[in-house]
């Protein structure tokens, strides 16, 4: 049985109540930035509501602010929303609703709710008090609906500079509530937008944009993060003197922190900026589409969303519990191979000609079969499975050690040559008849199985990633949480099968963890091998 969340809790019971009878919601992005982890949280609870109670959920771009938003974000937001399995309802815009918001504003103004302030931003913050002190109302307040509506007017019209005037709601300056505070409605500001290009030079502030598109749209729940909890008196506010009912409800949840990394639009555009990263779309970005370069299945994100489950405060999550889902979809569904990422040469000295051998593609799937590689008189091996001087337990290996080789039969060390470098340069060694497995000698106790790849193998280059952030928690900036090495580059070499893999195939490579071929033809670490998740 499905668990139900307290914002489906709220919903059941207004469904039983009849307050409403059927659910629409939005994901009401501002496209200033790609999407992220956390909007995946956002976007599984908006679209599970649909689901849950066959409703709507529609997609509403934020574009209230032109100058930090651009189209190239506009369609990146659909691709990630399509690439996670969601399908929305209607594609809608809030600078759609630019003419009504002006009357709406107009409304406002006549019924003696808003008027408009000579005030620049700077000095209305100051005079907008503390916690313990009330705000100071602005000379402005009493101006008459005549002077506020030729004001208001002559800002759209352009008579006034950027931030000369602003309109403000005529709430209450005393008010515990710091945002009912003669709030801001609009401001003047000349910038160019990406719909609605210079006609207007009024622009709405989110507080009052917002809850007139969701009224507007007849959405029935306007699900956000918890930091619009003290706004929530304002979005009613609006939402009733705007002539709209009781319903948009406004229902507020914990935003999801995850741990090493960072996840707001203005840090992640710090990082894009500063090159510390490739772009928006770096396998390291906690972004929807640095996930997808990173090879996440979409459905193991899904996976998250739905384990970390619906709070009410905020907490971060372990990114090892996302990494966790990730690993489990794949050790499911990843193809077996074999890729060697720092190769040494290996002689099997009594193979005289080569042998075909099969490895399984996956252990975990039935039906999954295998796929074959030729065992030739001269291999590769990862250059750290032989040692000269083993620690304590090396199973790999070693002078005068065994071990077997993937598929193949066990071999025996005989020699090694040492290159100019001072380093192993190849290893020699000598394979035991019939250890395949089912041979005669197939028994023999071998404890190190390595992972190799023929002489005709072809060189591959693999990415690994390391976390953006160090791990200590402590409020310092971003900035001074850098890792300082997130990327090493390999030169390997891929088991011939793989030169025929297509972009976005994903695959375990055995032994060093799992990866997904991005399209430059090189292959990306989704994921170490070991689970850290402790549950
Ligand atoms: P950011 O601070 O990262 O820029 P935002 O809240 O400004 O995020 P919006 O584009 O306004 O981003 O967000 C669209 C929706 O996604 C909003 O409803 C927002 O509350 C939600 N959302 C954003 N970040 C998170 C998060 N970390 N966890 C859950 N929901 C989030
Ligand atoms: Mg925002």
């Amino acid at each position: 049985m499905e668990s139900t969340n307290f914002i489906e809790e709220i919903i059941e019971k207004e469904l039983a109540e009849g307050k409403v009878t059927g659910v629409v919601t939005r994901f009401p992005p501002e496209p200033n930035g790609y999407l992220h982890v956390g909007h995946a949280k956002s976007l599984a609870i908006n679209f599970g509501m649909k689901r849950k109670y066959h409703g709507a959920c529609n997609l509403r771009f934020d574009d209230t602010n032109p100058t930090k938003e651009d189209v190239e974000y506009v369609n990146s937001i659909k691709e990630d929303i399509k690439w996670l399995g969601f399908e929305w309802d209607k594609e809608l815009y809030a600078s759609d609703y630019f003419d009504q918001m002006y009357e709406y504003a107009l409304k406002l103004i006549r019924d003696g709710k808003a008027y408009v302030c000579d005030m620049s931003a700077e000095e209305i913050t100051k005079n907008r008090g503390t916690l313990t002190e009330p705000g100071v109302e602005s000379p402005s307040r009493n101006r008459s609906v005549e002077e506020n509506l030729k004001l208001f007017e002559g800002m759209k019209n352009g008579e006034f500079k950027d931030g000369e005037k602003v309109l403000r709601a005529k709430i209450d300056m005393a008010s515990p509530n710091i945002n009912m505070r003669d709030p801001i409605l609009y401001r003047v500001l000349r910038a160019t937008h990406h719909r609605t290009g210079d006609k207007w030079c009024i622009y709405p502030m989110y507080d009052f944009a917002h809850p007139i598109s969701d009224c507007i749209e007849g959405i029935t729940h306007s699900i956000c993060t918890l930091e619009f909890e003290d706004h929530r008196p304002l979005y009613d506010w609006v939402k009733y003197n705007c002539g709209f009912g009781d319903n948009p409800r406004q229902i507020e949840f914990a935003r999801l922190g995850l741990t090493r990394t960072i996840m707001s639009k203005r840090y992640l555009k710090r990082l894009v900026d500063s090159k510390v990263v490739e772009g928006w779309d770096d396998p390291r970005m906690p972004t929807l589409s640095g996930m997808r370069e990173r090879g996440y299945p979409p459905e193991a994100l899904l996976d998250f969303c739905d384990r970390i489950g619906v709070a009410k405060s905020n907490s971060m999550v372990e990114v090892g519990l996302l990494e966790h889902c990730v690993r489990e979809n794949l050790n499911a569904n990843a193809t077996r191979a074999m890729v060697v990422k720092s190769p040494l040469k290996l002689i099997i000295k009594n193979l005289t000609a080569p042998v075909t051998v099969e490895v399984e593609n996956n252990p975990t799937a039935e039906n999954a079969g295998a796929h074959k590689v030729t065992l030739t008189p001269e291999i590769y091996i990862e250059e750290s499975d032989f040692s000269l001087d083993p620690p304590p337990k090396y199973h790999r290996l070693k002078p005068d050690g065994m071990v077997r080789l993937k598929g193949a039969y066990i071999v025996k060390y005989l020699s090694h040559e040492i290159g100019e470098d001072g380093k192993v340069k190849s290893v020699t060694c000598e394979y035991i008849e019939d250890s395949m497995s089912g041979g005669a000698n197939a028994g023999i106790k071998v404890k190190g199985v390595l992972h190799w790849v023929p002489s005709t193998a072809k060189d591959v280059v693999l990415n690994d990633y390391d976390y953006l952030l160090d791990e200590v928690e402590d409020g310092r900036d971003f900035g001074e949480r850098l890792n300082p090495v997130t990327k090493t580059v390999f030169l390997g070499k891929q088991e011939p099968f793989l030169d025929e893999a297509p972009a976005g195939a994903r695959y375990q490579f055995m032994r060093l963890g799992y990866y997904v071929k991005n399209k430059k033809g090189e292959y990306n670490l989704i994921v170490g091998l070991k689970d850290s998740y402790k549950g």
